[in-house]
């Protein structure tokens, strides 16, 4: 397949998730704004709820990271806490997912960490990176990078930073 044709169908494909996307998240229930931003819930509201302050100490301490706070304003719609383990970034309706799992267990470092991490995905999809496989353990480094460096900041850290360092290079 050409590029140029592999570009199209990656565009196209996109807007088609996008919509998907937009469609799924209006069954989502609006919680709050945090830093200016939908935070969403899929699971039920009343699951979420008590969680709620924890999502916005962790966007507050991650926007004290100037580039960070950039990249949430800009190139971020939505924040969507879902069930399971798997956070991430939702790349054609430009949202940050916070897994139920790591809300429930994790520090407010660890998830401004996250929030971070995913915030540079964010960006790198603002500037139309295809994530070609061939790209995908580029694109995590990098994110994993600048996520390490945010935790570097901040006291009692160390561990989160050890744990992270076994998958620069690989792709999760
Ligand atoms: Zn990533």
């Amino acid at each position: 397949m050409s590029r140029c044709l592999g570009f199209a169908l990656e565009n196209l494909r996109q807007v088609v998730l996008g919509f998907r996307q937009a469609r799924a998240l209006k069954k989502s229930t609006s919680l709050a704004i945090g830093y200016g931003l939908p935070i969403l819930s899929q699971p039920p509201e009343e699951l979420t709820r008590p969680l709620l302050h924890r999502v916005h100490s962790a966007i507050e301490l991650a926007a004290r990271n100037a580039r960070a706070a950039r990249r949430l304003r800009n190139y971020v719609r939505f924040v969507l806490i879902r069930e399971g383990k798997v956070s991430g970034f939702l790349k054609a309706s430009r949202t940050i997912v916070l897994s139920h799992e790591l809300l429930m267990h994790a520090s407010t470092e660890e998830i401004a960490s996250v929030i971070v991490h995913e915030t540079v995905h964010a960006r790198i999809n603002a500037f139309g990176v295809g994530t070609w496989s061939s790209r995908l353990p580029e694109i995590e480094s990098r994110c994993l990078r600048e996520q390490m460096e945010f935790l570097e900041h901040l006291p009692g850290t160390e561990h989160i930073i050890q744990h992270l360092q076994q998958y620069v290079g690989t792709v999760w």
